[in-house]
């Protein structure tokens, strides 16, 4: 593993607990993540800096794996930060895009109704402003993609990993072989594939799609360490990757079942997978399902057709 990464944890009010940044001590001093905009947060990340011999003012660039909160929310507390790397999606929700979330809410109003999701679950304007109060508070001054190059981070590949986020970027160390996955790939759990909306005039994203590709899409790559935004810094082993496809395929098999004997809406599966969790966390439970449907088409076990103005699923002939 490589000696000049050094880990820093800061909590998070969220569910998932504490979240991980690493600070790259090289020339330059690089940061990559930013937990999440909270002053126990911040507090957290001075003291850390100050044990590994460093100061706030000491970070000279910070590149960003995804959007979510939880990765980006310090970034504007760092003066000396004169370039900040990620997406050109982390850069519409740092930018609060006004165009971008107005086309975003009515996106999901109207794919909600195409998935008979009744009122009192619709809640993403409540999850976007959520968001804006933790994330951090200025723009990209740089938009990278894969094939791309950091200055003064010529040994690290920047690899597109899709599905947890629309936005989500991988940063392989070429040389000793260490990923910065953010929450691609983490040890222990499985991550959420997020529903979210496309760019206007843009198809709608399918996470659990993109998830599969990009997971499978690692085992082509030297990857030894794993250093991710939660959990245990962990070896990368190939059959991981199997493993969660394998752990994937079996869930979408339960919604297999249950299609085999009606005809269904989004809501309904959503309903049946999650019974006791849909109506507290209905974006994830509702992105879990959406993420099987698309699986389950894709492979051409269900089709899908549209019934006054609702999507509905049913087993495709060839298995009736
Ligand atoms: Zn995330």
């Amino acid at each position: 593993m490589n000696n000049t990464i050094y880990q820093i944890t800061l909590p998070t009010p969220y569910a998932v607990g504490d979240v991980h940044c690493y600070i790259l001590k090289e020339d330059p001093i690089t940061m990559f993540d930013a937990g999440v905009d909270t002053e126990e947060a911040w507090e957290a990340m001075v003291k850390q800096l100050n044990e590994m011999g460093l100061k706030p003012n000491d970070i000279q660039q910070i590149v960003l794996t995804h959007h979510h909160p939880d990765h980006t929310g310090l970034i504007h507390r760092f003066e000396n930060v004169n370039a900040v790397y990620g997406h050109a999606i982390t850069n519409l929700w740092l930018k609060q895009d006004e165009a971008y979330f107005a086309h975003y809410e009515a996106y999901f109003s109207s794919l909600y109704d195409k998935f008979a999701v009744p009122e009192q679950y619709r809640n993403v304007q409540k999850t976007i402003h959520n968001a804006f109060r933790f994330q951090g508070k200025r723009e990209l001054t740089n938009i990278i993609d894969e094939g791309q190059e950091i200055p003064g981070l010529e040994n690290w590949r920047i690899i597109e990993t899709k599905g947890h986020a629309q936005s989500h970027l991988s940063f392989l160390n070429e040389m000793d072989h260490t990923m910065v996955a953010g929450d691609h790939l983490l040890k222990h759990i499985s991550s959420n594939p997020i529903l979210e909306a496309p760019l206007p005039g843009n198809e709608r994203p399918k996470p659990l799609l993109h998830y599969r590709r990009t997971l499978k899409n690692l085992q082509s790559f030297n990857i030894e360490t794993v250093l991710p935004g939660h959990g245990d810094i962990f070896e990368f082993q190939p059959k991981l990757i199997d493993h969660r496809l394998q752990r994937q395929e079996e869930r979408a098999q339960k919604v297999l079942d249950y299609v085999r004997d009606h005809e269904v809406t989004p809501f309904e599966v959503c309903q049946f997978l999650f019974p006791k969790h849909y109506d507290k966390q209905f974006g994830l439970t509702m992105s879990e399902t959406i993420g099987q449907l698309d699986y389950l088409e894709e492979a051409g076990y269900v089709d899908s057709i549209i019934r006054n103005g609702v999507l509905t699923y049913k087993l495709a002939p060839l298995y009736t």
